[in-house]
């Protein structure tokens, strides 16, 4: 209905195409989800139109009452979302949790400065400061000295005694929790107290489980950490933005390091809809949801283990699971792919114990978005019906083709393959 204005019949053919692949496909990529309409009816509002560089009620710009208004509106909903007193602060600024996350090394950091985060294979998110031995990925690497911290290459799971050997060698001077692609709980007590012992800030990115920690049904890191960023499109089900929450003391340069530090004009339609997101997660019809999505992770993970699937971790103690498909004889990519011709959509994910970061041995499933459309425990038993079924195609393509279709391409028309997608459909 929204677009039933749009007079651009290309772009509209576009949206919509888009509209009906998200309507007609399982959506398990861990970090996607559904916004509400009325996050997407502040999207596409006037509040795009303003520029409000600097701080409410301090501004390079004339014109910007009712954005002082809104932005100090999301600040209080932010901080009363997480239950924060008075020693907390929140930038609600950040274009996305990158930004965000570099908005904080700015602030607390000197160049060259040392990090330690999860290693993107473990894990871990590019920002926290991914290079490889040919290249410094991340700028994040090439800003600052980085030295990851891994998971055991056995169990899948941090190895914190590890983390705090290598601390206390490496002595970094900001300490990074939270990842990507990690199932389990982290241990935010540990970390401060590894952080402690060598004078690091602690880092809490808990992009991935916001909607989580603000229905307290996994644990929050606010009593450990310096400062917590996150975006607020995983499992908070907001815009595509960012936020960052720093302890007072650290807030001034916080500030000033998203604006003027990095960023421009705030992205005003974004912190709109932060702002309503923000309410619709203070409610309780969201710590339902938030439950659910709990219940579903753990549903669909034990139906998979119960088919003889294997798990990265033995299982999940949040939305995402880690399926390691190398026991199947088959990559990450392989399924991937061919899930997405059964209209299934996921992503390849390094697994602990890859050899290869290019054609890693696991996907990463996530279970926010199939929960937002209603999905409870039920259907969660047949959607692992569906992936087994999905990675048993991809065998059968593997031995019938061999090498050739590592790279399997949409457009396939291998009969065999068309007829078993179209029987996975049914
Ligand atoms: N931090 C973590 C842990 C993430 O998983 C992501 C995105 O996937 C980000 C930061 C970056 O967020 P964005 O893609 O919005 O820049």
């Amino acid at each position: 209905s929204q677009l039933s204005s749009l007079d651009d019949p290309e772009v509209k053919s576009i949206i919509l195409a888009e509209q009906r692949r998200q309507r007609c496909s399982l959506e398990l990529i861990a970090s996607e989800n559904f916004a509400s309409s009325a996050v997407l009816t502040v999207l596409g509002s006037c509040l795009t139109n303003k520029y409000s560089e600097g701080q409410p009620s301090a501004r390079y710009y004339a014109g910007n009452v009712n954005i002082d208004a809104l932005e100090t509106l999301t600040k209080a909903r932010a901080l009363k979302l997480y239950d924060l007193s008075p020693e907390w602060s929140v930038n609600v600024q950040p274009y996305s949790g990158s930004p965000a996350n570099f908005a904080v090394y700015t602030a607390l950091l000197n160049p060259h400065d040392r990090i330690m985060g999860l290693d993107l294979p473990s894990g871990g998110h590019l920002t926290h400061g991914y290079y490889t031995a040919k290249k410094k990925v991340s700028a994040t690497s090439v800003y600052f000295e980085s030295l990851p911290y891994k998971v055991d290459e056995e169990t899948g799971l941090i190895d914190y005694d590890e983390m705090e050997k290598l601390a206390t060698l490496f002595r970094p001077k900001l300490l990074i929790a939270g990842g990507s692609a990690y199932p389990r709980e982290w241990d935010y007590a540990r970390m401060r107290a590894i952080a402690n012992s060598v004078g690091a800030y602690l880092l809490v990115d808990m992009a991935h489980l916001s909607g989580l920690v603000a229905s307290s049904v996994v644990d929050s890191p606010f009593e450990y950490a310096d400062v917590v960023t996150t975006t607020t499109h995983k499992s908070l089900r907001g815009p595509r933005s960012g936020m960052i929450f720093s302890r007072k003391e650290l807030s001034d340069d916080i500030d000033k390091a998203v604006f003027p530090g990095l960023q421009g004009g705030p992205h005003n339609n974004n912190i709109g809809a932060l702002c309503v997101a923000l309410k619709e997660a203070d409610s309780p019809e969201f710590k339902t949801y938030a439950k659910q999505v709990i219940s579903n992770a753990k549903a669909l993970s034990e139906s998979l283990m119960e088919k003889g699937m294997k798990l990265a971790t033995g299982g999940t103690e949040n939305h995402l699971m880690l399926w390691d498909v190398r026991p199947l004889g088959l990559s990450g990519s392989k399924v991937e792919k061919v899930l997405e011709r059964c209209s299934i959509t996921l992503n390849k994910n390094s697994l602990h114990g890859d050899t290869s970061a290019v054609n890693p041995g696991g996907v990463r499933i996530g279970v926010c978005a199939l929960t937002s459309r209603g999905m409870g425990v039920e259907e969660m038993g047949r959607v692992a019906g569906w992936l087994v079924r999905g990675a048993e195609i991809a065998g059968k393509v593997q031995e019938k083709t061999g090498k050739k279709l590592a790279d399997f391409k949409v457009g396939m028309e291998e009969e065999e393959f068309k007829t078993e997608i179209d029987g996975l459909r049914d």
